[in-house]
């Protein structure tokens, strides 16, 4: 599979967010977001090539429980993505996606295995700042019926709070954040707290990563 890196930190985000965390970088990208800030797992030759096995291997000899697989979009890669989750014992894991791919049938693959691992996904609704507002709405249902992931919000203008004031009430009972463009800067910040403060069962999730300014 393609590869961008592997490198461990704190997750910056979702649930899991303070954790320490082996993060597994796919390379490539079905999207092509205004405000993506890893434009160098999209395209050009920043990747190199690694097997399932490979990885897994390396993965399952570290002593962190959490094991974030990124991107770029880790299901661009399907099936070497089901290979490795298969072989990685007994981590609790989250793939972070842009969410226009159905989540439920890798975690139903996934789940046929008994590899002692949990699964989780942090499901990215784009807005319209992003540029490319896909979603797989069937992943609502999924979500709905599993506690395996959450609902994650970029925002980066007013046209996006808009957007997700409208999507809001398709999302009840799903874990729900919104995370304000980082690079905006406080006063973003500010308005994205006003808004949920005004509205029920959303949780405002700045990027840790980026405050501590680490990978
Ligand atoms: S989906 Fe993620 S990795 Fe892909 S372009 Fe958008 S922000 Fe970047």
């Amino acid at each position: 599979m393609k590869l961008h890196s592997l490198f461990t930190s704190l997750q910056g985000e979702g649930r899991f967010q303070g954790y320490p965390t082996e993060f597994i970088r796919f390379f490539g990208c079905n999207l092509n977001c205004s405000y993506c800030d890893t434009k160098q797992t999209l395209s050009g030759d920043s990747f190199y090539i690694e097997t399932p096995e490979a990885v897994a291997e390396k993965i399952n000899k570290s002593d962190i429980f959490d094991v974030c697989i990124t991107g770029g979009e880790p299901f661009c890669q399907a099936e070497e993505l089901l290979k490795l989750l298969k072989l990685l014992r007994g981590k609790r894991i989250s793939i972070e996606t842009n969410g226009s791919f159905e989540l439920e049938p890798l975690y139903r693959a996934f789940s046929a295995e008994n590899s002692g691992s949990e699964l989780y996904f942090s499901t990215d609704w784009k807005t319209p700042s992003s540029g490319n507002p896909l979603f797989d709405e069937k992943n609502i249902g999924f979500l709905k019926k599993s506690v395996s992931g959450w609902i994650k919000f970029v925002v980066g203008n007013k046209e996006d709070l808009d957007f997700i004031d409208e999507k809001l009430p398709l999302l009840d009972g799903i874990e729900t954040y919104l995370s304000p463009v980082f690079e905006n800067g406080r006063d973003w910040f500010s308005s994205v707290e006003k808004f949920v403060k005004s509205h029920k069962n959303i949780r405002l999730q700045l990027q840790l990563h980026k405050i501590l300014g680490i990978e």
